[in-house]
Formats: structure tokens, C-alpha cells, sequence
């Protein structure tokens, strides 16, 4: 058996907070008998140092919103409410819980717990529309989680063969394209404005540590970035390919943004690239609302890796009401190279909106091979979303005066409780390999389909319902 890919995560704390779902206050009567601080297992409530004899301050930072200390102090001392910053940071999709998570993840790997259990409705928009069939979770020798069994989350990126040929000699006839593997289904699509020199060192470190690659402008490849070269997917137009010359020599894979002319002569601009090696290259293709004609015929005129791009909540981008998400855009692509016998041709990468580790399967189910994060490396880094009106990231102050180890760190970090988090589904799911993922809606199950299956003819009117 091969060594187990295991992602060594350890603390990286920054020195600045970040947001505080609840307000913890300790009202006048408060008698100081100590009783909260041995209630609270996360350690919210401690004597003053200068003072033992008083009650300090709560930590809200450490609560973990179990209401253990509100229900048993004796004197009913303690107040908690959501937080006011709480109340007004993300949205509908990028939801307070979920920046608050992957901070937490970032800080020491681990998956947060929240301890008044959940109590909101079981669907919602999105992935959240989707569930999924965990019911190998109950099967004792399907052990891959804790370790019995193993569970390989690698993939390849490129074109694939349905079968292999061989001659008369027993020799292997067919032509195998080039293709590119990494450990997890995750690249990292950081936004350009925000990849400052340091950063992108950071986060080219933290791909070297996890296996995968960072999609990186070719004019943001420094001579210092150019020993990373085997993680680094240089972005790049068509018009500047010649001018990269050393730098695609290097690459194993090129990201090209897609320009319809790119249909009528994908063959010629392969060439182009594979002139200085055999990099495998990447369609950056729009989620716009034709998408599964034009992905279709860029397949059909060799394209080997297209790389979906939805908007910050995984939206169509063309579509001033939302239009499809993501889940929806990557069925349709699937399905329609599926039925055109044309899937394994190609690989898909989804981005736009992915933002929890749960997205990434669901993604893959939903028949992309892998997807691409942005966001939520800028939320390691303290970056706040908010989606009022319109998208706005702030990032922090002092950004550049973070040590280029703990920043790498806490991607590895977020990349560890992800890994832990795939494998989990990946084994209540009854699924070994990644690649398997794939398409394998057979294991999910689509909101809108069960309502429509069960309540769709209830709320017509008699005449529209076809017998
Ligand atoms: S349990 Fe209540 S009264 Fe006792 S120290 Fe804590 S807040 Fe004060
Ligand atoms: S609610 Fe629970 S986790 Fe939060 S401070 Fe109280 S005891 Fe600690």
C-alpha cells in the first residue's frame, strides 16, 4: 500500500481577532462564586489575574454557544446575544457561521464544534439544496476514516482514455495523453489584486507541502517564485505566450482564458503551448448560460482541462436574477458530455462559490473531477466578505507584516480539516477514490427533485395535472 497522504496541521494563530458570533456580558450581580469557569470546558470565563477574588471579562472568542454557563450560574448573571458585527458580515450565501469556521479551521485544522446543535431547516439554496447518502456509515468493515481502509483523494488532471489498445506483441498502441496528478481535489485560484509577492510565496509554499497547484498571472511569476514552477499554473492570453517562453518550458499546466475564437482553432493554440513542453492546458470558461454548448465544443476541438467559473456564490455570471448555480451548471455540463460520449475527454474544474469543504464533494458528484477555491484562502489571511448591496471584501490591516510561515501554515491547516472533512463523506459514502466522485449522483440527493417528485402536482390546479 502506498504512504497514506496525511496533512500535518499544527497551531498558527494570528495576534488580531476575528469576528465573534455572540456578546457575552456579566451583569451587576454577578457574586464572583467562580461557578462558570468550571462549567465552561472552552475556557470563556476566567478569575482576573491582577484580582482573583473578580470575575474577568468572558472570552467570547472561545465560546462554543452551549448555554451551559447561562443555565447554571446561580445569580442568572450572564446575557448573550449575537454579536452586532455578526449580525451584519457576509449573507445569504457566505453565511456569518461559515467565515467564522474556516478562520477556526485555519487556526489548528481541526473542525469546530457548535454546541447548541443545529436548528434551522434542512435545505436552503445552493449545495444546500443537495444532501447526501452517508448510508455506509453504518457498515463496521467500511473503516477508512480511522484508518483500516484507504481512502485516496488524488486525481489527474487532462484528458483521460476510455481503454488502452494493444498490438499483436502485447505492446501498448495507444497514445496516452499527458496528464498532471495532485493529492486533492482542490487547486487554489487566489484573485488577482489581492496576490500580493508575499502571499502568493505563501500560498505557492503551502501547495508545495498539500500537492496541488496555484493559479498564478504569468506577470505575477518572479524569478523567486520560478523554484516553485512544478506547483505554479500560469495564467495567461493567447497574445502572451511567446513573450513566457521560460516560464511555460517549466509549467505543467498553462490556464488560458477562453475566447470564443479559441472554438474554431483550439488544436493550433495547443500546439502553441505544447512547442515548449507537454504542459496540459486549462480552459477558463465563464459560467455563462449557454456554457454546455460551448464547453461541448470546446471538448469536441480537443480542449483537455475547461475550469468553470461561477460568480462569489456559484452563480451564472450573466444573469442579473442569479440564474443557475453552480450545482446545476456542472449537471448540465456533465450530463451533456455524458450523452455526447465525449466526458473522459475532458477534465472539469468547478470555481465560484465553493466555500466549505462539503462543496467540494458535492461539486464532484454533481460530475466535476475537482474544483478551485478563491475566498475562502482570503478569509485565512482575515479578509471579511460582506454581500450587501454588492460584493465587498475587506482585508486586514497589516497584512504584509504576517510571517509568510503562518500564513502557509494556516492554509495547510484549512486544507487538513478539508481533507479530514472528504474523507468522512468519502467514507459514509461507500467511496474509496476521488476520481470515483464523479458524477456519482446515485449517492446524492437533489431537494428540488424530491419536492418536485412529492408535493409537484399537489398545489396545481386539477387541469394541469397530466394523467
Ligand atoms: S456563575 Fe454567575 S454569579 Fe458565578 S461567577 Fe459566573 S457569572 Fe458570576
Ligand atoms: S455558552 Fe458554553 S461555551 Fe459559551 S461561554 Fe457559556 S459555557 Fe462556555
Amino acid at each position: 500500500m502506498p504512504k497514506k497522504y496525511h496533512i500535518n496541521s499544527r497551531p498558527a494563530l494570528l495576534s488580531t481577532d476575528y469576528l465573534h458570533k455572540f456578546t457575552i456580558v456579566r451583569g451587576e450581580n454577578c457574586i464572583n462564586c467562580g461557578k462558570c469557569t468550571k462549567v465552561c470546558i472552552y475556557e470563556a470565563h476566567k478569575r482576573r489575574t491582577d484580582d482573583p477574588r473578580k470575575m474577568a471579562d468572558p472570552d467570547t472568542t472561545l465560546c462554543r454557544n452551549c448555554f451551559r454557563c447561562i443555565q447554571e450560574c446561580p445569580r442568572g448573571a450572564l446575557e448573550k446575544s449575537l454579536s452586532a458585527e455578526f449580525c451584519n458580515i457576509g449573507g445569504t450565501y457566505w453565511k456569518p457561521d461559515m467565515l467564522i469556521s474556516l478562520w477556526k479551521q485555519a487556526e489548528n485544522g481541526s473542525v469546530p464544534v457548535s454546541g447548541a446543535g443545529y436548528r434551522g431547516p434542512f435545505t436552503g439554496n445552493g449545495f444546500d439544496s443537495m444532501w447526501t447518502d452517508m448510508s455506509e456509515i453504518v457498515r463496521p468493515t467500511r473503516d477508512g476514516i480511522h484508518g483500516r481502509e484507504y481512502i485516496n483523494t488524488s486525481i489527474e488532471l487532462g484528458n483521460k482514455l476510455n481503454h488502452l489498445k494493444f498490438n499483436s506483441d502485447g505492446e501498448l498502441a495507444s497514445n496516452v495523453p499527458d496528464s498532471v496528478a495532485i493529492s486533492l481535489p482542490i487547486i487554489f485560484d487566489i484573485p488577482t489584486e489581492y496576490l500580493t509577492p508575499a502571499i502568493a510565496k505563501a500560498i505557492l509554499k503551502a501547495a508545495v507541502v498539500i500537492d496541488t497547484c496555484v493559479i498564478m498571472p504569468v506577470t505575477a511569476i518572479t524569478p523567486e517564485l520560478e523554484k516553485y514552477a512544478s506547483n505554479i499554473i500560469p495564467l495567461l492570453s493567447i497574445g502572451e505566450i511567446d513573450a513566457h517562453e521560460a516560464i511555460l518550458e517549466k509549467a505543467r499546466l498553462v490556464a488560458i482564458e477562453y475566447s470564443d475564437d479559441m472554438i474554431k482553432d483550439f488544436a493550433s493554440l495547443k500546439e502553441k503551448i505544447k512547442k515548449f513542453n507537454c504542459a496540459v492546458t486549462i480552459i477558463r470558461l465563464p459560467a455563462v448560460r449557454n456554457i454546455e454548448s460551448i464547453a461541448e465544443k470546446l471538448v469536441r476541438n480537443g480542449a483537455e482541462v475547461i475550469q468553470i467559473i461561477a460568480d462569489y456564490k456559484g452563480n451564472e455570471v450573466d444573469s442579473s436574477s442569479g440564474g443557475r448555480h453552480l450545482k446545476d451548471i456542472i449537471r448540465g455540463i456533465h450530463l451533456r458530455l455524458v450523452e455526447d460520449r465525449i466526458r473522459d475527454g475532458v477534465t472539469i474544474i468547478a470555481s465560484g462559490g465553493i466555500a466549505m469543504a462539503e462543496h467540494v464533494t458535492k461539486a464532484m458528484l454533481c460530475g466535476a473531477d475537482l474544483t478551485a477555491i478563491d475566498i475562502p484562502l482570503l478569509i485565512v489571511l482575515g479578509a471579511k466578505i460582506y454581500e450587501a448591496l454588492e460584493k465587498l471584501i475587506v482585508m486586514p490591516e497589516g497584512l504584509d507584516k504576517i510571517p509568510q510561515p503562518l500564513i502557509t501554515q494556516r492554509i495547510v491547516n484549512l486544507m487538513g480539516a478539508w481533507h479530514s472533512q472528504i474523507l468522512e463523506m468519502m467514507g459514509a459514502m461507500g467511496i474509496r477514490e476521488a476520481r470515483r466522485l464523479r458524477g456519482e449522483s446515485g449517492r446524492a440527493i437533489f431537494f428540488e427533485e424530491i419536492d418536485k417528485d412529492t408535493f409537484g402536482n399537489l398545489f396545481k390546479k386539477p387541469e394541469m395535472i397530466k394523467t
